[in-house]
């Protein structure tokens, strides 16, 4: 539903208030391409809406700007649409009044991210929102503000975005930050693939219809086939792990079919798979295994037509919807029955995704009008429930699994940092290098030349990057003992 129709169907619902509201409190603003001011707001609202957020976080979005741009305060805000849309509209003017400016001395913009993050999710989605439509429109700005805003989309924004399953909202927002940040790379892409690009797009269309009529035969009648044409910064970092050779990227424009059920998935890849010879290796079931941030799908890459490769990825409506839209779709997406097949993930306690089995849980148990709010800072508990962000004297944010030392910390800055740390001080303090690190905290190294990892450390790292490091150091250590002692004995 479009913002206009859900005002239409409820003209005095708390969308619509909101909507009138910040009309008037916009009006005779202009935005920096010359639209009225409200264009933005409008736009947060609509995004919201497609990413299917709660009435609260649509209404919060329309009215995000309004406490920093325009003469009414928060107290209005309150009394007219209640303390949690004051709540949400307060945590994003206070979030845009952050900026990232890279590495250095970024530190207390990240303990207010956190924060953010940690108070109420549905924050991060306005902020987000309010970001794809500031990034559609970065033209009209100096190229000054471009570049530091395309940097904090791209190093901030389009992070957080991905690791909350909005996936197709990272693309963008990484794409976008691409044409601004490295240019020169944008353009030799585009020019690289412009002519394969078309030559794939038709070779693909042309293939729709053979598999079709294949599908048909066996009953398999799919809700959609869309074609994906891969995005110019994500191909641009595959190159660069391919040696930059365009013949080793096979998905260049990729054949997705929708169908309904998982069961239909894997009776559409037998049909694939009868019809084209699939690439040894290149079969990947995201269904039954899936990807870290909740991505599932399969994905085949066969010899096509004139025995060229293609890949194809196949999934249901449901999966597609949430590969697109991520966690809100997780969460407010219930017109249709939950399928069986979507236990596999909320199931598997690996998965990064599992708390939102418990979420509904919570749901079914206090019924389906349950409170938004309360649901949302349950989640929010769990999102960065495995991982804290500890900040460098530079002011990096070094991110690591939750129970992290000083050492695994040191290790993930460099290996010789690892190798060579003797103590630790955390917020100025010196702390025991087994001592568990926290989010927000503020961590430094001390070194000593030719000091090497102790055998103990084994016993309270985290990270497998801490592990390897140490095995190795510990390995040579022994050869250099070794090929000592020959020598000491003459
Ligand atoms: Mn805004």
């Amino acid at each position: 539903m479009t913002l206009r129709e859900t005002i239409e169907q409820d003209p005095q619902g708390l969308i619509a208030r909101a909507y009138a509201f910040a009309k008037q409190a916009h009006k005779g603003q202009k935005r920096k391409t010359g639209e009225p001011y409200f264009v933005h707001a409008e736009a947060t609202g609509e995004i919201l809406l497609l990413w299917r957020l709660d009435e609260e976080t649509v209404a919060a979005g329309i009215l995000h700007d309004t406490v920093e741009d325009t003469e009414v305060t928060l107290d209005t805000i309150r009394k007219e649409f209640g303390g949690r849309v004051a709540f949400l509209v307060d945590g994003v003017t206070k979030l845009g009044r952050i900026k990232y400016r890279g590495a250095e001395a970024q530190s207390e913009n990240m303990r207010k991210l956190i924060m953010a993050i940690t108070k109420d999710l549905r924050v991060i989605f306005i902020k987000l929102a309010d970001r794809l439509h500031n990034m559609n429109t970065l033209d009209a700005l100096p190229p000054a503000k471009q570049k530091r805003i395309a940097l904090e989309t791209d190093e901030i924004y389009a992070l957080l975005a991905y690791r909350l399953g909005m996936k197709n909202v990272s693309g963008e927002l990484h794409d976008i930050a691409f044409h601004y940040l490295e240019p020169e790379k944008e353009t030799w892409v585009k020019k690289l693939i412009a002519e394969k690009y078309d030559e794939r797009l038709s070779y693909v269309t042309a293939a729709q219809p053979l598999i079709e009529a294949e599908l048909k035969k066996q009953n398999l009648r799919p809700i959609a086939i869309e074609f994906r044409a891969k995005r110019y910064s994500s191909l641009y970092r595959k190159l660069e792990r391919h040696n930059m050779d365009i013949e080793s990227i096979f998905d260049l424009v990729a054949m997705r079919i929708i169908v309904e059920t998982a069961e239909q998935c894997y009776g559409v890849l037998g049909v694939v798979h009868s019809l084209w010879p699939p690439l040894p290796g290149r079969i990947k079931d995201y269904i039954a295994v899936p990807k870290h941030n909740g991505y599932r799908s399969l994905h085949t890459t066969v010899r096509g037509p004139e025995n060229k490769v293609l890949e194809i990825q196949i999934r249901t409506i449901e999966m597609h919807e949430e590969n697109e839209y991520g966690i809100p779709a997780h969460i407010f997406y219930k017109e249709k029955p939950r399928l069986r097949h979507e236990k596999l993930i909320l199931t598997n306690p690996d998965h990064e995704f599992w708390w939102v089995k418990r979420l509904r849980e919570w749901q079914e148990k206090y019924g389906e009008n349950s409170d938004p709010e309360i649901l949302l800072h349950e989640m929010k508990v769990d999102l960065f429930k495995n991982r804290i962000f500890v900040i460098t004297p530079r002011g990096d944010a070094i991110e690591l699994p939750a129970g992290a030392t000083p050492v695994d910390f040191a290790y993930e800055i460099h290996g010789a940092l690892g190798d060579s740390c003797v103590a630790a001080k955390v917020n100025s303090r010196f702390v025991s290098l087994d001592s568990e690190l926290h989010s927000g905290d503020f961590v430094e190294i001390l070194t000593q030349k030719n000091k090497k990892p102790s055998e103990d450390w084994l016993k309270f790292v985290k990270t497998s990057k801490s592990r390897a490091h140490i095995k190795a150091a510990l390995k040579s250590k022994k050869q250099i003992l070794d090929t000592k002692r020959p020598k000491k004995k003459k």
